[in-house]
C-alpha cells in the first residue's frame, strides 16, 4: 500500500524548513524585544481541560477535537489551541507566586482541529501565541496588541487592520446574554439545532454560527458594546485612548466576538487585505480572559493574549527561496584511500566548527563539483591518490577559483586565513 500523510496535514520538506526557521527566528526576536519568554507544554492534555477552558458549546470543542482514550481509559485530546495548556501549566507550577507579577509567555507549535481541509485550513497547523498573565490593565491589553501589530509589520504584510471590541466584565456579559436571548427568542424555531442549544447554554455563540450566519436577525442582533458596565466601558475607553496616543490605527468592530468562550473585556483581530492572503483574511486574534485562571483552579488572575496561524504568516513571508549560508567545505575524495582520509578530515573540520559535507556516492570529479555548487560551498577540497601519498589536499576556492595544495596539518589555519582576507564571509 502507498502511504499518504493524513488528510489535512502537510510535510514541511527540507527545502521549506529554512523559511519556517526564518519565521520562527523573527518571532523569537520580537518576543525578546518585548521580554516575553517561551513556554513549552504537552501536545496532548486531559480532554476536560479544553471542555472547561475553551468551552463545550464552541465549535472547536464540540466538533473539532482529536480525542482518544489512552490505555488506562483516560480521555486525552490533541491540543486545538495553546492558551488552555499555558494557563494549566501556569496554575500547576504556581507561576502566579513568582516575584514578577506580570508573566509574559509565548508558545509556538502544532495544533489540531478536525476541520474540513481547504485553502488555509489544515487539521494539523501551527500557532504562535502570547499570553500576559497577572495584571488587569488596559496598558497590558495594548502591549499585547502592539506586539501582534509588530509581528505583521515585521513580515511586511500590507493593508492590515486592527479590529477591536469589548465583551465586558461578568456584569456586562450577563446583561448582554439576556439581550441576545430576548432578541432571538421570537425566531428560535428558525435557528439550527445547535443554536437552540446555544440559546440556553451560551447565546453569544449563536453569533458565530456558520449555518445561521445569513439569518436576518443576525444583522440586527444587539451589540456587546451597548451593554458594557461602567467599569468595563472605562477599561475599553482607555484601550482606545492608548491606541490613539500611539497612533495605531484600529477599527471598533461591534460584531467581533471571537470563537472561544474564555474571552472577556477586550477582544481583537488582525485582518489583512494583502493580496498574498486574500481580502479580509484573519491572520490572528486574541483578547482578555480574566476568568480563565480561576476556572482552571488558580487564584483570580487576569490574562490577555493572542494567537497567529503560522501557515498564514508563512504565506505573508512570501515564497522567495531562503538563501542559506552555504557550506564552508565540500570534500571530494577520489578512491577508497582518499575516502578514509576524507572521513578523518571532515570529522576534524566539524570539530573545529566548520560546516562541511563530503561525497558518499563514489562519483567522479564532475558529479562532485555539481554537489559543491548546489551546496554553495566556499571551498572544494579535492583528495586524489597523489594527495593521499603526499599528505596534502587540494583546496579550490569557489569564489576566486584559485587552487592550492595544503599540507594536512595546515588545513584549519589555511581556511581561517583565507576567511580573514575575505570580507564577504563573516
Ligand atoms: P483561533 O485560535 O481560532 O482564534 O485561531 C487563531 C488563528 O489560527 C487564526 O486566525 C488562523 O490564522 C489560525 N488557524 C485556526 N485554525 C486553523 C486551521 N485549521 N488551519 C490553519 N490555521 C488555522
Amino acid at each position: 500500500m502507498a502511504y499518504k500523510a493524513p488528510r489535512g496535514t502537510v510535510d514541511i520538506l527540507p527545502a521549506q524548513s529554512g523559511k519556517w526557521q526564518e519565521l520562527e527566528q523573527l518571532l523569537r526576536t520580537i518576543c525578546a524585544n518585548y521580554n516575553v519568554k517561551e513556554m513549552r507544554t504537552p501536545i496532548f492534555e486531559h480532554t476536560e481541560l479544553f471542555n472547561r477552558a475553551v468551552g463545550d458549546t464552541t465549535d472547536v470543542v464540540s466538533k473539532e477535537m482529536y480525542t482518544f482514550e489512552d490505555k488506562k481509559g483516560r480521555s486525552m485530546t490533541l491540543r486545538p489551541e495553546g492558551t488552555a495548556g499555558i494557563v494549566r501549566a501556569y496554575v500547576e507550577n504556581k507561576l502566579y507566586g513568582l516575584p514578577e507579577k506580570l508573566q509574559k509567555i509565548y508558545y509556538m507549535g502544532p495544533m489540531f482541529r478536525y476541520e474540513r481541509p481547504q485553502n488555509g485550513r489544515q487539521r494539523q497547523f501551527h500557532q504562535f501565541g502570547v499570553e500576559m498573565l497577572g495584571v488587569e490593565s488596559p496598558y497590558v491589553d495594548v502591549e499585547c496588541m502592539l506586539m501582534a501589530v509588530t509581528v505583521v509589520e515585521a513580515l511586511g504584510l500590507k493593508n492590515i487592520q486592527l479590529h477591536i471590541n469589548s465583551l465586558g466584565d461578568q456584569e456586562s456579559r450577563d446583561a448582554y446574554r439576556e439581550a441576545l436571548q430576548n432578541h432571538f427568542q421570537p425566531v428560535l424555531n428558525e435557528l439550527c439545532h445547535d443554536c437552540q442549544v446555544r440559546y440556553e447554554k451560551n447565546p453569544l455563540r449563536i453569533l458565530d454560527c456558520k449555518v445561521d450566519k445569513d439569518h436576518p436577525m443576525m444583522k440586527t442582533a444587539p451589540q456587546t458594546i451597548d451593554y458594557l458596565s461602567e467599569s468595563a466601558r472605562a477599561h475599553f475607553d482607555k484601550v482606545c485612548a492608548l491606541l490613539d496616543d500611539l497612533e495605531i490605527d484600529y477599527v471598533v468592530d461591534p460584531n467581533l466576538v471571537r470563537g472561544l468562550d474564555y474571552y472577556s473585556h477586550t477582544v481583537f483581530e488582525i485582518i489583512s487585505d494583502d493580496p498574498k492572503l486574500g481580502a479580509g483574511s484573519t491572520v490572528g486574534g486574541g483578547g482578555r480572559y480574566n476568568g480563565l485562571v480561576e476556572e482552571l483552579g488558580g487564584p483570580q488572575t487576569p490574562g490577555v493574549g493572542f494567537a497567529f496561524g503560522m501557515e498564514r504568516l508563512m504565506i505573508a513571508l512570501g515564497d522567495e527561496p531562503q538563501e542559506d549560508e552555504g557550506l564552508d567545505v565540500y570534500i571530494m575524495p577520489l578512491g577508497s584511500e582518499a575516502k578514509d582520509l576524507a572521513m578523518q578530515i571532515i570529522t576534524m573540520l566539524r570539530a573545529n566548527g566548520f560546516t562541511c559535507d563530503m561525497d558518499q556516492c563514489d562519483r567522479g570529479l564532475k558529479g562532485q563539483f555539481k554537489s559543491a555548487d548546489r551546496y554553495r560551498a566556499h571551498f572544494s577540497m579535492i583528495i586524489g591518490e597523489e594527495e593521499v601519498k603526499k599528505e596534502v589536499v587540494n583546496m579550490k576556492c569557489n569564489h576566486s577559483k584559485e587552487q592550492v595544495e595544503v599540507p594536512l596539518e595546515n588545513i584549519v589555519e589555511f581556511i581561517e586565513n583565507h576567511y580573514e582576507g575575505d570580507h564577504d564571509h563573516e
